[in-house]
């Protein structure tokens, strides 16, 4: 209890959101206390009120939270906050980096900072993105181990950005300036181009997952990298929300493109296309689609697309264009309702661009076929059906031809290793992938997109408190256990029991009369009783919830099994067989293949969730085998604005990515562990004398608090620190 606060001092009040604000004492005379908080609201308190003083490392802040006198909720807000208005967004937990979205360009990612971070130890400087690249690059080669950094964070926390950071980084310190390095730097723009958007969260937000595992030689030169993609959300080539885009390369290709060429394709302005003006919104402040343009068409002859091939690109996204200005018409035919193609110069190049007989592109839009008896009959569509069809077909095209585009960037970026045995490979891989999702509506997208992050934050769990803690009882170390939250169950429920949430979905994918109402049916009676999974209220609600690890998430069981079975109507496929497009028989060649060679046995097309599952389980253990680091993004604020903190905003995003908890950990564990032999093996440089054992790794440590365990010694990240520093010295 303080007794008496001066001018000058800081103190702890609470506040409106449950979660106490930090305040500096002005004056303190006739019996009150006047109180300015840090949002600037004044506070008038009697002087007898027990305030609790602030512990000086919150008043100015720290570098590591771990340092934190308060440590509680308040205290890392604050923490980020006073740093947050110095303009110094990043902060370290331990290892772990937080960086807050600064919305405004900072001058500290110039060649000049990466010289500064380059072989430095962390905490020796401030905290800072490079430093964390600094160490990924470090410790790969010290423990000829391959390294990963996980950036998680809601759309616009700054992860892409944060992701290109690092790339920029070991560009640089690779120091070969070679074509390769140029090429996987160029391969953003692509990846940016035709998988990002102006979204409502993020005018450059990312619509797709992606890995990029850089491969380095033993003496840390970059020799090749792959991209892997995840789920890019391809509703948005047909519908946008409102004061939303289609992806940018539409409308970069439409401001950009020569006249001549435009005029090849028959393309207007954006503001001409259905598929371009559903959001009202055919610009972005702040880009520049004409010099975007050009960087992507740059860009593209880098990574070695040739100009016929980017040409054969355009007409298929001029054809897309094309087909979503297509108008169907409501007709009668025999009794049942159909419909008909009105002919307009968008039907006819969207037929020449796909290289289609016109006649065949309309009976294949408005028409279904049928097996009946081992025969093929044509059912006539409605005109919504149309649409549908017409749209499938057209997010298949722009699906299919952003895998392409990925694994030509891959062919020119991936070089496979040299058959020389003792050839080293060493490796970075950079995860950036879509955060967790919870919407006003929610459907199938949102749940892999959950679940994929409640695979994230399930790996978090486990390095940084499962495994952590199971280690201190191996080796014998006393430890009092923290408590955490583990999201295992909701794993459990969603893909690891028998009969989970995703088998089902694919179950009743595969089943041909299954309906998004079994589905749901079969899900109430298996998982109802449990307490993760939320059945609907009521026969008619269509909705169910799952408890996620950032909270309940209801999602809309409409349209689940069509989404899933993610399949192409029998129709189309035919159409394509008899186009003469080159690069549309490309990227549907798996379709068609399955299909000329009509075997018996059908191969099974997988499922969205069955594909998105395997990328997934290969993507966890490509991260179980790498020693991780962890980058956390946050948004400060949903007005993109520079110097703005919303405290609620903030504070639920630390809560769900177990901030508190992890400093908890972070501050009573020893991270850094080595076993006897290679500690001294690593840092005998420090030591006068040759003995062996135990008692030397006491001998080298000066710093207070490390542990010796009955294999390992046991550090805390600053004795990392310290110690290579000291060899650096010696
Ligand atoms: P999404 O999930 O939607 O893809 P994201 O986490 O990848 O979101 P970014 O695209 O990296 O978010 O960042 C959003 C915007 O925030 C950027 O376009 C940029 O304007 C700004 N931003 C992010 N990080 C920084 C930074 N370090 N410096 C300056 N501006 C930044
Ligand atoms: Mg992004």
């Amino acid at each position: 209890m303080l007794v008496f606060q001066q001018g000058g001092d800081y103190v702890w009040v609470d506040c409106s959101d449950g979660v106490q604000i930090g305040a500096e004492v002005l004056l303190s005379d006739t019996g009150q206390l006047q109180l300015i908080d840090d949002e600037g609201k004044e506070h008038k308190i009697k002087k007898d009120n027990s305030l609790k003083p602030m512990h000086p490392t919150s008043v100015k802040g720290v570098d590591d939270m771990i340092r934190l006198g308060d440590l509680n909720e308040a205290g890392l807000l604050r923490n980020l906050l006073v740093r947050y208005k110095e303009g110094a967004i990043y902060t370290y937990t331990g290892s772990i980096l937080v960086a807050v979205n600064p919305y405004q360009l900072l001058p500290i990612y110039t060649p000049e900072q990466v010289e500064q971070y380059t072989d430095r130890r962390l905490g020796d400087l401030p905290p800072h993105v490079f430093a964390i690249a600094d160490s990924c690059f470090f410790n790969m080669r010290r423990n000829r181990k391959d390294q990963c950094c996980i950036i998680s964070g809601e759309s616009g926390a700054g992860k892409t950005e944060s992701t290109k950071l690092m790339l920029q980084f070991f560009a640089a310190v690779s120091r070969q300036r070679s074509w390769i390095e140029q090429q996987i730097l160029e391969a953003n723009p692509i990846l940016e181009a035709f998988g990002n958007a102006k979204t409502i969260r993020n005018d450059n937000s990312s619509r797709f997952g992606k890995y990029i595992d850089i491969h380095f030689t033993k003496n840390g030169a970059i020799e090749g990298a792959r991209i892997e993609q995840y789920l890019l959300e391809k509703s948005r080539v047909c519908r946008q929300a409102p004061q939303e885009r289609n992806y940018h390369i539409f409308y970069c290709m439409l401001m950009g493109m020569p006249l001549d060429q435009k005029k090849i394709l028959s393309l207007g302005n954006a503001a001409e296309y259905n598929f371009l003006t559903m959001g009202q919104c055919t610009t972005c402040e702040g880009r520049d689609d004409i010099k975007e343009y050009a960087s992507f068409r740059s860009a593209m002859k880098i990574l070695t697309f040739t100009e016929n091939e980017t040409w054969e690109i355009n007409k298929l996204l001029a054809a897309i264009l094309h087909l979503g200005n297509v108008d169907f018409e409501e007709t009668i035919m025999i009794n049942l309702e159909a419909c008909d193609i009105l002919t307009s110069t968008h039907f006819k190049m969207a037929a020449q661009l796909l290289e289609v007989v016109p006649n065949a592109l309309d009976v294949s839009l408005t028409q279904r076929s049928l097996m009946t008896n081992r025969e093929s009959v044509s059912k006539p569509l409605t005109s919504a059906q149309a649409v549908d069809g017409r749209d499938a077909f057209v997010k298949a095209i722009y699906g299919r031809l952003f895998v392409w585009i990925v694994e030509k960037i891959n062919i020119a970026i991936y070089k496979p290793p040299p058959d020389d045995p003792k050839h080293v490979r060493l490796s970075i891989g950079l995860l950036d992938i879509f955060g967790f999702e919870n919407f006003k509506n929610n459907s199938f997208e949102q749940l892999c997109i959950n679940f994929a992050n409640e695979q994230l934050q399930q790996f978090f769990v486990k390095h940084v408190f499962k495994l952590e803690q199971q280690e201190y009882a191996r080796e014998d170390i006393i430890w009092k256990n923290i408590e955490f939250n583990d999201n295992q169950r909701t794993l459990d429920v969603l893909a690891v029991k028998p009969l989970n949430v995703l088998a089902l979905i694919d179950e009743e994918s595969l089943f041909p009369k299954g309906t998004d109402a079994t589905m749901l049916n079969k899900m109430n009676q298996l998982h109802g009783k449990g307490d993760i999974y939320m059945p609907p209220k009521n026969n008619h609600d269509t909705q169910f919830g799952i408890w996620h690890f950032a909270g309940v998430v209801y999602y809309d069981s409409k349209g689940f099994l069509e989404k899933n079975r993610d399949a192409l109507s029998s129709d189309v496929i035919q159409l394509m067989q008899t186009s003469s497009n080159k690069l549309l028989k490309q990227i549907f060649h798996n379709e068609l293949s399955t299909t000329e060679t009509k075997t018996k046995s059908k191969k099974r097309v997988p499922t969205l969730s069955g594909q998105f599952r395997q990328s997934l389980d290969s993507l966890m253990k490509t991260l179980t085998a790498c020693q991780p680091f962890f980058i956390r993004c946050i948004k400060p604020n949903d007005f993109k604005k520079p110097m703005l903190f919303d405290r609620e905003l903030c504070i639920r995003q630390l809560r769900y990515s177990g901030m508190m908890e992890t400093i908890r950990i972070r501050k009573a564990g020893y991270p850094i562990r080595h076993t006897f032999d290679e500690f001294l093996e690593r840092y005998r440089v420090l030591l006068k004398s040759k003995q062996r054992g135990k008692d030397i790794c006491e001998n080298v440590l000066t710093e207070e608090d490390w542990k010796i365990g009955k294999t390992k010694v046991f550090l805390k990240d600053f004795h990392d620190t310290v110690l290579e520093l000291a060899r650096d010295k010696a």
